[in-house]
């Protein structure tokens, strides 16, 4: 899953204001920012097969150290000790550590729906899941879309403009996502190794992620403003 990630993102922001949107975006892609640097490394294998599936061009042969149940709990779990009691942040808390490490940990769920049965429940030579949706390219893109509208537009009712920029800034980032998951599915043809693979993946998890926090500074979350009298 690609843009679909950025639904829980969105979601954790409206439940958990004090969150920072751009955190949680590279949060809910932080297995795939480790795994193809992970590739690239020899760490973990993914081959380059086009048309693998009607989605992806890729056989992922090894990852059960980014994207194994239980190491993406792990991951998780280390998220929440970062934000709970490492971070400096006056906006430390409890609830925000829930929120990166659940945005962390969703990732491995909205996987589970679109891979092939590639994703492993704690090891390389554990039962290895996947309900195969990549199979269906219009079903997962549709999919995707979907789960991110639902997301973005939780978000925009739990939070209100405060800037021009608040107002607009939202519908850019999701138009940007919303090319990016198309040219993804529809229109790139397969990369031409793991190297640019993974240069494309980082450019646009960290691009997107910029941009959410720019997004953040024209809008205020709704929870956090003085009760009016
Ligand atoms: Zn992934």
């Amino acid at each position: 899953m690609f843009i679909g990630h950025y639904a829980p993102a969105y979601a954790l922001k409206g439940a958990v204001p004090k969150t920072s949107l751009a955190l949680l975006f590279i949060a809910t892609q932080f297995v795939d920012i480790l795994f193809f640097p992970f590739v690239n490394m020899g760490i973990e294998r993914l081959k380059i097969v086009p048309h693998y599936t009607a989605s992806t061009h890729f056989d992922l042969e090894y990852y059960p150290f980014t994207h194994g149940l239980l190491a993406t709990i792990l991951w998780g779990g280390l998220f929440y000790l970062l934000f709970r009691y490492v971070f400096p942040s006056k906006s430390r808390s409890k609830a925000v550590a829930w929120a990166m490490a659940l945005g962390l940990v969703s990732h491995w769920f909205a996987d589970l729906i679109v891979h092939t049965p590639d994703l492993p429940l704690w090891s390389d030579a554990s039962p290895k899941v996947g309900f195969g949706l990549w199979n269906y390219k219009n079903a997962t893109f549709a999919t995707e879309v979907i789960l991110l509208l639902l997301g973005f537009g939780f978000y925009m009712r739990k939070t209100r403009v405060v800037s021009s920029w608040g107002k607009i800034g939202p519908y850019v980032l999701l138009g940007l996502l919303l090319l990016a998951g198309y040219l993804n599915l529809y229109v790139l043809p397969p990369a031409e190794d793991t190297m640019s693979l993974m240069t494309l993946a980082l450019v646009s998890y960290f691009l997107f992620a910029a941009i959410a926090w720019a997004t953040e500074r024209g809008r205020v979350a709704l929870a956090l403003e003085p009760a009016r009298a």
